[in-house]
């Protein structure tokens, strides 16, 4: 068998690290200026912790998506789907309920899904996440949205689209999920399998459906945001208020739910134009009631997750320029076997303020010039007998072609201010 990465995992090749390098210093600069800290979770953790936060009625797609197994001791681990119930965990663990409140964390990292592999989904994927814990007002749901639309906005993606619902409080949902049993019970033989499922034991997950004919089955039914409890109405309200007075633009979608049974209130989605069907780049949404079924105080709280994958296709099609890789400032040649150590040892002082890369064995000057090229170099700096007498190095601007020969000494600063040695040339080698 030929070895090769496992379907629906990637390698992050060099080529690609500018941009996910980018993405995570926008959402680092955006989400830290707001107070949030970072929080590094362990990739895996005890089963029960994923399964006790998806609950009772836990929608079997995401049970039979989640990479469980038993490790040599014989503990049931979860590779983590997503981050919300490590966070908390983790919250309950070290006891943050005692911190400031709320306590506001970030995190990002790999996520792991057994999915159906397409654009947009794979097994092993990406997420930036966020989660604030410990207030109920609607203006922490405000900011985290709003916080959402600024790292996006910041990265230059335009066309994003805030869809914002609320599935209500568990009272309304418990009305609206038997408000939706009875409506369906006459037809429900005619829906999908995994709908007849869902119908069992989330109905409100009803509204996900994908299948053209369960669509048609609940098309005119009411909506979770048309059922709404007066206090859930009175929050979505204040949500949509605080949003539209900071211009964060969004739309109000009545049919909006969330994968997981632990949203209250408010659910959103952001999604963008131009990616395909997997076009929600992350959504979020209210889960009070979930710190303390994870054995933590009640405490509320909010989070959202994007896709780091999903949002870099969105900037790929928006057409946003990646940003190059750099070359070295310095590509060192030696030019006999004697200066091959020293080229070595030079790069190795250089570096303590530039990216200096050097050939490994001795070079003529013409093919050395040609390797500091191929390395995407500023400069060249060619060493041979002459330049080790001297104490110096024959230094080429590549892009001018300019040459001149510098004192050892001096290499360091020539190299912080080019226009220094990119001026008229003096001597060729
Ligand atoms: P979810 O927890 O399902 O709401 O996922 C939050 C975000 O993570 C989604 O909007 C996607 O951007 C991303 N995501 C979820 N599942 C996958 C997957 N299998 N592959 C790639 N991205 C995913």
């Amino acid at each position: 068998m030929r070895l090769q990465a496992v379907k629906g995992t990637a390698d992050r090749l060099p080529a690609d690290q500018p941009r996910w390098r980018r993405l995570h210093e926008v959402a680092r600069r955006v989400l830290e200026r707001a107070g949030v800290q970072e929080l590094t979770p362990p990739v895996f953790e005890f089963a029960e912790v994923f399964e006790r936060s998806v609950g009772e009625a836990a929608d079997l797609v995401v049970q039979k998506e989640m990479y469980t197994f038993d490790d040599r001791g014989g503990r049931r681990l979860t590779l983590r789907p997503e981050f919300t119930a490590s966070v908390l965990r983790a919250y309950v663990e070290h006891g943050m309920h005692t911190w400031p409140s709320p306590v506001k964390l970030w995190s990002h990292g790999p996520a792991f899904r057994a999915e159906n592999v397409q654009r947009g989904r794979f097994r092993q994927f990406h997420q930036v996440n966020l989660e604030v814990v410990g207030s109920a007002e609607p203006v922490a749901d405000a900011e985290a949205i709003a916080l959402f639309v600024d790292i996006l906005r910041e990265l230059g993606l335009t066309g994003v689209r805030v869809a914002l619902g609320s599935v209500g409080d568990p009272d309304d949902r418990a009305r609206y999920n038997a408000y939706l049993r009875d409506a369906l019970a006459p037809r429900a033989g005619e829906l999908t399998e995994t709908s007849q499922e869902r119908l069992r034991l989330n109905p409100m997950r009803l509204l996900d459906a994908k299948d053209p004919g369960d669509r048609a089955l609940i098309a005119g039914l009411a909506r979770p945001l048309d059922r709404l409890g007066d206090p859930a109405r009175a929050h979505f309200d204040a949500v949509a208020g605080y949003l539209r007075a900071w211009e964060v633009p969004f739309d109000v979608d009545p049919a909006i739910v969330r994968g997981l049974d632990y949203y209250r209130r408010t659910a959103f989605e952001i999604h963008a134009e131009g990616i395909g069907a997997q076009s929600a780049l992350g959504g979020g949404g209210r889960y009070d009631g979930l710190v303390a079924q994870l054995g933590g105080p009640d405490v509320p709280g909010i989070g959202w997750a994007f896709g780091v994958e999903r949002v870099l296709d969105a900037l790929a099609q928006a057409d946003l320029a990646a940003p190059e890789a750099e070359g070295p400032a310095l590509y060192l040649v030696p030019m006999d076997d004697e200066a091959v150590g020293e080229v070595a040892h030079l790069a190795r002082r250089l570096r303590a303020r530039q990216r200096v890369e050097h050939g490994y064995v001795k070079r003529a000057p013409g093919k050395g010039l040609r390797d500091a090229d191929r390395a995407g170099a500023r400069y060249a700096g060619l060493i041979g007998a002459r330049e080790r007498a001297e104490g110096t190095v024959q230094l080429k601007h590549l892009a001018t072609g300019v040459q001149r020969s510098v004192p050892l000494a001096d290499l360091a600063d020539a190299l912080e201010r080019p226009e220094s040695i990119a001026e008229p040339a003096t001597q060729e080698v």
